[in-house]
């Protein structure tokens, strides 16, 4: 019935083949050594061990000035799928929320423009922002006037007065700059109101907060936010049109369920999680992106309000100990960070936090690069490297599954591919091609 936007990249692509890498396709099954990938406009013909010569009307040193594909030899390399953060937050930075304040629209803006490349540049070819962005900055991407992820937006994340998104502090004074959106709903109507005026923006997911946060001054991830059946009204809703799916903020046991019942796709943060949760969970098939890289971060005292730096050490122990139970229970994990919340750029870290809590280096990657691209309804498309997918990857000169916390610094990570196109060459393995830059 319904079917996800695909975000596209505005580049041109090469047909290539890269030859001699170690492969791992996202699938979860065991690396492929010595593989080949043939890549022709921007998507994968093949993916796999190394076909003889002949099969690929390409010999080594070939060059594109020919009508074969040029060949590089990438021997000794790792090549994964680009990676899929399905948690940012582009134009925001929470940390900072003063100096945020003060910033003109259009240095937010820039500044949004700067995080979606960094963030490319990490290795993330797709990102879900979940709040804060609207439309220009995806398709700015689409152009090509900036660099960046594929991105699945959520525009503008939804909760009542007093809630999670309700950036008022007690004394009527705004703690952030303006949402694109109203955020506030408190009756049915603000709820069919408001998801129409976003599925009009461009929304291609729903963020409702149904519980309170560790960010917002006025509540505890503790207390409820949306409740179930304006989360039912949403999913009631989103189902006449593309069916976007529902994401849910939620944090404490309580509010997790009145999601996960309301019919929400995913799970964020799910900190607190309890075992009647985690049961929901298997039973619905809801997807939780547990956000580690921002959970496990306790910030700087001096950086951030009180109330936060408060809540931020009590959640942070918590979600170690049931994130940890919840993955071990199976649960359908998808990578995201809250990034907005940490640093953009370091997204990969995200893998090394999933190994710590209890997965293994291969269901950390599976759940950054497949699970996320069903997460976003993109798994025709995205998220393995299979023939008929979009070449999006990652190439790296050392084996993730044997040192996941090297994925952690983007320096490591050093070519990506972006439907075909090279965006990232750090290390001059792609001698004759070239690397695709924003605005021209
Ligand atoms: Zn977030």
């Amino acid at each position: 019935m319904s079917t996800a936007y695909l975000p596209t990249t505005n580049h041109d692509p090469e047909h290539i083949i890269l030859r001699g890498a170690t492969l791992i396709d996202g699938n979860g099954g065991d690396p492929v050594a010595g593989s080949e990938i043939e890549i022709k406009d921007g998507r994968i013909v093949y993916a796999g061990v190394q076909r003889n010569e002949e099969a690929t009307s390409a010999g080594e040193g070939s060059d594109s000035g020919g009508k074969g594909p040029r060949v590089v030899d990438l021997a000794g390399k790792t090549i994964m799928p680009g990676f899929i953060d399905s948690h940012v937050h582009f134009g925001l930075s929470v940390e900072n929320q003063a100096e945020n304040l003060a910033r003109f629209a259009s240095e937010r803006i820039v500044r949004s423009a700067a995080n979606a490349r960094k963030t490319l540049m990490a290795g993330v070819t797709t990102v879900r922002d979940l709040g804060g962005t609207d439309r220009g900055v995806r398709d700015s991407i689409q152009q090509g006037l900036i660099l960046g992820p594929r991105v699945h937006l959520a525009i503008t994340p939804l909760s009542p007065t007093g809630g999670h998104t309700d950036f008022t502090m007690p004394n009527g004074l705004p703690t952030m700059p303006a949402m694109p959106v109203d955020p506030i709903i408190d009756t049915d109507d603000d709820v069919r109101r408001t998801i129409r005026t976003l599925v009009r923006s461009g929304a291609d997911v729903i963020k409702v907060c149904t519980t309170g946060g560790v960010s917002s001054p006025s509540d505890t991830p503790d207390d409820i936010g949306v409740p179930e059946e304006h989360v039912r009204l949403i999913v009631e809703e989103t189902g006449k049109r593309a069916g976007q799916p529902v994401a849910a903020h939620a944090q404490g046991a309580e509010g997790i369920k009145a999601a996960i019942r309301g019919g929400v796709r995913s799970v964020e943060h799910g900190y607190g999680i309890d075992d009647e949760g985690i049961d929901l969970m298997l039973e619905n098939g809801t997807f939780l992106v547990p956000t580690l890289s921002s959970a496990l971060r306790v910030p700087d005292p001096k950086n951030v309000p009180g109330y936060l730096y408060e809540k931020k050490v009590k959640w942070s122990a918590i979600a170690r100990e049931r994130v940890t139970v919840a993955m071990a229970a199976g649960v359908k994990v998808a990578l995201g960070t809250d990034a907005g919340v940490c640093p953009h750029g370091l997204n990969l870290r995200e893998e090394m936090h999933a190994v710590e809590l209890g997965l293994t280096p291969m269901q950390a990657i599976v759940a950054g690069t497949k699970n996320a691209a069903e997460l976003l309804r993109l798994s025709t498309d995205l998220g393995t490297l299979e023939a008929g997918k979009l070449a999006d990857l990652v190439v790296l000169d050392f084996d993730p599954l044997a040192d996941i916390t090297s994925l952690a610094d983007p320096d490591n990570v050093k070519a990506v591919l972006q439907g075909g196109a090279l965006v990232k060459d750090s290390a001059g393995w792609f001698p004759n091609s070239p690397v695709r830059s924003a605005l021209g």
